[in-house]
């Protein structure tokens, strides 16, 4: 599957080749040939899947096919939940358009409106929009909705959790009947289609969410840690039983390598594997995972994608993924052929979110139990503000400064979050400690 097949304008095509995009994602397969057709479109996808240039590649070349003559009105507008994924959009928008003639602005709170209100009279095809804000342009009759031919609610779950129903319901009350209407979600949850009911018109569907469903015989649990304790906690967790196989799931490259030393530090017997080792290194550390000469594998989602191990009694999180998905591919390694198994996920209040997203999907319950000695300083909040990692985010406990993200993200565009710091200070001026309260981690710990 290619781009050029899905019937995309060569100036987009340029773009998405200096991105470095080889081939569509699977959201983007199956969204952008039904949004050049000019279809409604209900698509289940999270971030992190390509959504984004899902329906921002079809929409610029539908703008850029109809030439406008006067001060430009906008004629598309996108709904997020978020500041900073209007941001997000606005700067993906700017680089698959950078070949034609459309323009995009940001409208969000928390900033002045004299700017937005300029570069709305200056005339722009493309509003990328929060409600709140939306509304109170609206109010003020700084926006002219008039032309919108195209209306995208993108986490459109995220937005009705965030209680923005109201204003989505004004907002499209202002809209031309005559439109098209996208919505993107996580899921399509009850509210989710019965909004899909209220705003379009017979829409085809999309779905890349990989089926949620994970084995019964896994029991999920989570400990809260601070970020700077994370290590310990998986110090004392490994040592409640050292002769037990486990798989320990980190988020980063450069975050299993440091990982393992700190667990070799400690005794144990660990080894990593991730996209920068060899091949030769990664056969190796599953051999000998697989025979036993190591106890601790730490991976990556990307590298344990292919692995092939049978059965195993444990598997842990040590940062919670991205994508809520890669949860699911991740305990898919334990609980298999009617055994038992745990999935451990070690959860700090930064990645709250994120935790989130994962109980939603799967539609289940997971236990929080604190480990004494471990009390969380920031507790977890799980509901529609619940903090979560920005992508490309570096993890609380590293202090490297050229690490990147491992690679959930099919290409390495992800904006560069801003460290939230806590952790990360925490963390370089720490000082090893026993886990208080509970039994020494291993018995080489000082
Ligand atoms: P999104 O789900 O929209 O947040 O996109 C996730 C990431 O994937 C972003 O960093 C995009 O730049 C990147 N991306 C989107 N489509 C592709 C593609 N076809 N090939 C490679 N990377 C992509």
């Amino acid at each position: 599957m290619s781009f050029e097949s899905l019937g995309l304008a060569p100036a987009l095509l340029r773009a998405l080749a200096e991105q470095g995009y080889a081939e569509p994602t699977p959201i983007q397969a199956g969204a952008i040939p039904v949004v050049l057709e000019g279809h409604d479109l209900m698509a289940a996808a999270q971030t992190g899947t390509g959504k984004t240039a899902a329906f921002s590649l079809p929409l610029l070349q539908r703008l850029s096919s109809v030439q406008t003559k006067g001060p430009r009105k906008p004629r598309a507008l996108v709904l997020t939940p978020t500041r900073e994924l209007a941001a997000q959009i606005n700067d993906n928008v700017r680089d698959y358009g950078k070949h034609l003639h459309v323009s995009s602005t940001t409208i969000f709170g928390g900033v002045g409106m004299g700017p937005q209100i300029q570069a709305l009279r200056r005339g722009t095809d493309i509003v990328i929009a929060t409600p709140g804000r939306l509304v109170d342009h609206m109010q003020q009759r700084t926006i002219d909705l008039s032309q919108i031919d195209v209306l995208v609610l993108d986490e459109a779950d995220r937005m009705l959790d965030m209680g923005f129903l109201p204003s989505l319901k004004r907002i499209v009350g202002a809209l031309p009947k005559k439109r098209q209407t996208l919505l993107f979600s996580a899921t399509f949850a009850p509210e989710i289609k019965s909004l899909a009911m209220q705003f379009m018109q017979s829409p085809h569907e999309v779905s890349v969410t990989p089926a949620n469903t994970v084995a019964s015989t896994v029991s999920h649990q989570v400990h809260p840690v601070d970020a700077s304790r994370k290590r310990d906690l998986l110090l004392h967790v490994l040592s409640q039983d050292s002769r037990r196989q486990s798989l320990v799931f980190s988020r980063t490259k450069h975050g299993a390598d440091k990982l393992v030393r700190h667990l070799e530090q400690f005794g144990l017997r660990a080894a990593a594997i991730h996209g920068n080792k060899s091949q030769n290194a990664r056969t190796r550390a599953l051999a000998d995972f697989k025979s036993g000469r190591i106890t601790v594998l730490v991976a990556t989602d990307i590298a344990a994608r292919g692995i092939d191990i049978d059965q195993l009694p444990i598997v842990i999180n040590f940062d919670l993924p991205m994508v809520a998905e890669d949860y699911v591919h991740r305990i898919g390694r334990t609980g298999r052929a009617g055994a038992n198994g745990l999935a451990l996920s070690l959860v700090s209040h930064e990645e709250s979110g994120l935790l989130r997203d994962i109980r939603k999907l799967l539609n289940q319950e997971i236990a929080i139990n604190e480990v004494p000695g471990f009390e969380l300083s920031a507790p977890l909040r799980l509901d529609a503000h619940a903090p979560r990692p920005k992508p490309g985010q570096r993890q609380p406990q590293s202090r490297s400064p050229r690490q990147g993200n491992n690679g959930h993200r099919p290409h390495g565009h992800a904006q560069q979050g801003k460290n939230n710091g806590a952790g990360e200070h925490a963390m370089g001026n720490r000082k090893r400690r026993r886990p208080r309260g509970g039994k020494p981690a291993t018995g080489t710990q000082r």
